[in-house]
């Protein structure tokens, strides 16, 4: 038999009908609708499902068969379908379970955990329905602000301190925090620029800002793990990636033999006759020849003059 799509709604229009009416001042969790009822015989098999499909009835089974319980959105369905969504009396009870509620987290400053019932007793209202309002988040839904949630379902309630606040657009709110992110990243940049070399960027090593120059003035070293070092006294040395480090060409290369050593007959040293040159040290270089001496020293040179990383 097909059933057509007005029947259909009409059908689970009914349904709520009857469910609402037989729930009446109880809990939802407690409340266990039987489908083999009388009351449900106009009840077709399709509407259960299509009502647990939507997830506003959940199965359990009962003596053996399914029976249904409306969840708490299935609540709040059923009480926009009978209108009370636009009545003046559910806003009056929500309004007065969100007036005990944020007496509890007045002048807190954490979130407190209370009692259903004694939320119930301030409030004036059955424990059935604070139940079936915090199940169905109903202060939320209705109000748009910061409800209560369970910490022991049925039992405790826990308000948050934030409670009452208006509800915020969560994705404008993360779109806010990525940005502060990416700046405080670009910040952080910045700053490790500001410690490492500026021109390779290689970090600093070592730093000291005291260093005695002379009885009077103190003086500065700082230097960075690619060989650079600055000061204001003696010792400052260029970036081997600063463009103006120093070629092999910038030393005078001085060779000397030693007759008498045994195997290590020739010895070379770079004396360094730029300003830069001056600034980098090559150690000097020894070899059974002089070309062995000579490769050895230009091998010096490269190593001083290898880039950071
Ligand atoms: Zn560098």
């Amino acid at each position: 038999m097909t059933i057509s799509r007005a029947h259909q709604t009409q059908n689970v229009d009914l349904a709520f009908r009857l469910l609402v009416a037989e729930l009446g001042d109880r809990a939802i969790l407690v409340t266990f609708f039987d489908p083999r009822s009388d009351s449900y015989k106009e009840i077709l098999a399709t509407t259960w499902k299509e009502l647990c499909d939507q997830r506003w009835l959940e199965e359990r089974e009962l003596y053996g068969y399914p029976h249904y319980r409306l969840t708490g959105s299935g609540w709040m369905e059923a009480l926009w379908r009978a209108g009370a969504g636009e009545g003046p009396e559910l806003r009056e009870s929500s309004g007065k379970l969100a007036r005990a509620s944020k007496a509890h987290v007045k002048d807190r400053r954490e979130d407190v955990i209370v009692e259903l019932s004694k939320l119930a007793e301030e409030s004036g209202l059955s424990p059935s329905w604070v139940f079936n309002a915090i199940e169905s988040n109903l202060l939320e839904i209705l109000h748009r602000k910061r409800g209560v949630q369970w910490e022991d379902r049925g039992i405790l309630v826990k308000i948050p301190l934030n409670f009452g606040l208006d509800l915020i657009d969560h994705t404008a709110d993360l779109r806010a925090e990525l940005q502060e992110a990416q700046n405080e990243l670009e910040h952080t940049k910045q700053q490790l620029e500001e410690y490492s070399c500026p021109i390779c960027r290689a970090p600093i090593t070592f730093q000291d800002y005291n260093v005695p120059l002379s009885d009077q003035v103190d003086g500065f070293v700082v230097t960075y793990a690619c060989g650079r070092c600055d000061t204001d006294g003696y010792g400052a040395r260029p970036c081997p990636s600063d463009p103006r480090f120093p070629k092999l060409e910038e030393y005078e290369l001085h060779f000397q033999e030693h007759p008498s050593e045994p195997t290590w007959k020739w010895s070379c040293t770079a004396v360094g006759k730029t300003l830069m040159a001056k600034q980098v040290s090559i150690s000097h270089a020894m070899g059974q020849t002089k070309e062995e001496a000579h490769k050895r020293i230009i091998e010096n040179y490269q190593r001083v003059a290898d880039p950071w990383r």
